[in-house]
Parts: structure tokens; sequence; C-alpha cells
């Protein structure tokens, strides 16, 4: 099949979008299902929440405007077949849905890491969700979008990030209320530095929740350090 000049002129014209980037490295993915597994991650700028763990908040503004095109050139330098766009807030940038497409078009396994204050729904379905749900631990539980959960397929995970037993109560408590593991994956990760992991297996334990338990892999092999 040949592509038409005017899909072409649209495909050249959607490769020369700008997206402020604030980093694009290589690592080891540290969360999720893919956790352990070499992968690219561009890391894009922005964010409108203020978590109160956030470990990166030097996402927030700082970065620099490269084409879409520029970004697919450097995933491909590192000859590995997945890739996750993360934040800040990737979504609240509009031109990180045809970012999405386009390493999808490219055969890349994509995952997409939001706040879960945005709308979920443009997103392309090849690209795998990771949703937070913002717990009151957070201090941003009253952005969450619960409607994003009518979206979710198996495909897609949610992450609950725990500080405390309160925040485990809570988050208890919306696993049950929205039937979240029927329609998904879900994560349950120790806010670093504050809640044990070891206490949050126990209370998984006790309570036989269908959670899966995931610690920040990266964290624990180089540290807190930015671009790792
Ligand atoms: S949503 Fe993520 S990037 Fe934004 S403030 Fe919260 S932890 Fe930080």
């Amino acid at each position: 099949m040949t592509t038409s000049p005017s899909l072409r002129n649209d495909q050249q014209q959607t490769s020369q979008k700008l997206l402020r980037v604030n980093e694009l490295f290589f690592s080891i993915q540290g969360e999720t299902r893919d956790s352990g597994l070499p992968t690219v991650f561009i890391r894009l700028t922005g964010c409108p929440l203020r978590c109160v763990y956030c470990d990166t908040e030097y996402a927030f503004h700082d970065g620099n405007k490269i084409s879409i095109a520029d970004i697919l050139h450097r995933v491909a330098e590192y000859r590995t077949r997945h890739v996750t766009v993360t934040g800040g807030e990737p979504l609240a940038q509009k031109a990180s849905l045809h970012l999405l497409k386009l390493l999808c078009d490219e055969g890349y396994q994509v995952s997409l890491e939001t706040s879960g204050a945005m709308d979920i729904a443009p997103v392309d379905d090849r690209v795998s969700r990771i949703v937070d749900i913002k717990t009151p631990g957070s201090g941003e539980a009253d952005k969450n979008r619960f409607e994003n959960l009518e979206h979710l397929t198996p495909e897609d995970q949610v992450k609950f990030v725990i500080c405390d037993r309160t925040d485990y109560t809570w988050s208890r408590e919306r696993l049950t209320e929205y039937q979240l593991n029927e329609r998904c994956e879900v994560l349950f990760s120790p806010s670093y530095g504050e809640l044990s992991p070891t206490t949050l297996a126990d209370w998984i334990l006790e309570d036989h929740l269908p959670v899966r338990l995931q610690v920040q892999l990266h964290k624990y092999l180089w540290g807190d350090v930015p671009g790792k």
C-alpha cells in the first residue's frame, strides 16, 4: 500500500511538533509489571500537581523543546523495545498524544506514567497506561479523575503510592469500591523512605489483597539520582 501525499504531509507535520523534554535516558524500569527491563525513558517537563513526596520536582520547569522526529531518532539509538513516557505529567503537553502514537507505529512497547489527574481517553490504545490514584498522604487526592477508571483495560495498571496506614486503608477501600483488580493490575507501592516495604507486604498478606507490591527498584540500585 502506498501512502498518499496528503497523508505523508500530515505525518511530516506531526513529527515536527515540539515537546518540552526534561531528560531522555536509558535505564532499568524500576516500577510496574515491566520492572527490571532495560527501557528508554522520555521525561516530559511540567506537572499541574505538587505531591508532597514528589521525587522529580526538577521536571516541573527545566527542559528543552525537541521535535517528535528528533525524540524518535534519539530513542532508536538505544536499540531497545521498551519505551516509557513519564514526567512530570506527560499529558499536560498535548503533543504527547502524537508522540505516543508514533512510538507505537514504530513498533515499540510503550508505557505511559500519568498522575491520574488528566483525561486518559485520547491515549492510543496500544499504550499501556500506568495511572496513579493519589492517596490522602500525597496532598493531591482531590485531583483524582475517577472517570478515568472507566477506560482501563487489562493492559493498563493503577498505582497507589502509600505513605502510612491511613493511606493503606483508603487505598484498600478504593480497590473494593471500584473493583479495580477486575479492570487491570493494581500496584501498591510504599512511599520511598516513608513506609517500609516489609510493613506494606505484611498488611497486603494479612488482608489477602489481590494487588502487586512494588518497590522502586531503581532507587535500590542507584539511590535517588536523576536520570536513573
Ligand atoms: S504527579 Fe508525579 S510529577 Fe507530578 S507532583 Fe505528583 S509525583 Fe511529582
